[in-house]
């Protein structure tokens, strides 16, 4: 079966998905934006089991349970804080910053297979209080999730949730809708 993957606009703490995840940054101890919101959402038992996990570097993944989420799992991975300049040539600096944000998308759907996921929602990683620009990010986004998924996977079906019009617009056009 080809993975599905489809742009919605909506908060992804409501989301009936097997995993959404959160763009966490590297204490995994809560934060603003969309992480913030999950906590709120999920309840303080996600803080607690957070606590445990001892951190995350950036571009890498790790899971919990989604307690009060309809979501079984939150898959929390922590995006790079984007230095580079959007209409400059394209500095060593920025390519690192591509490469992380790659691997936040690679890593969440490794961490959704070992768990054996076939759902999972992502947010923009990184295009919110971290910086990133939001084309530039939505395209590598679904160029990695296209690349993972040609491989064998658990997962049949990523959605790319949108909180505003102008991000869903983006995704709409790389995925080809209308
Ligand atoms: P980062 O620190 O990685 O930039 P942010 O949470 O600031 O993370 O923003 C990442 C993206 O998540 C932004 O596009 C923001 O609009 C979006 N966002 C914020 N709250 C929610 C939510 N409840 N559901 C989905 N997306 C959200």
């Amino acid at each position: 079966m080809k993975p599905l993957l489809q742009a919605m606009q909506a908060d992804i703490t409501k989301l009936a998905v097997d995993a959404i995840v959160n763009a966490a940054n590297a204490s995994l101890l809560g934060g603003g934006g969309v992480d913030g919101a999950i906590h709120r959402a999920a309840g303080p038992e996600l803080l607690a089991e957070c606590r445990a996990l001892g951190g995350c570097a950036t571009g890498e993944a790790k899971a919990t349970r989604g307690h009060h989420l309809r979501a079984k799992y939150v898959i929390h991975t922590v995006g790079p804080v984007w230095q580079g300049r959007a209409n400059t040539a394209l500095s060593v600096g920025d390519r690192e910053e591509d490469r992380l944000l790659a691997s936040c998308y690679r890593r969440s759907l490794q961490v959704a297979n070992d768990l054996r996921v076939v759902s999972v929602a992502f947010p923009a990683i990184s295009t919110g209080i971290y910086g990133f620009p939001r084309k530039r990010a939505a395209r590598i986004a679904v160029a990695e999730v296209r690349a993972v998924l040609r491989e064998n996977h658990t997962v049949k079906q990523v959605i790319f949730c949108c909180f505003d019009s102008d991000t869903l617009r983006i995704y709409e056009e790389l995925l080809g809708v209308h």
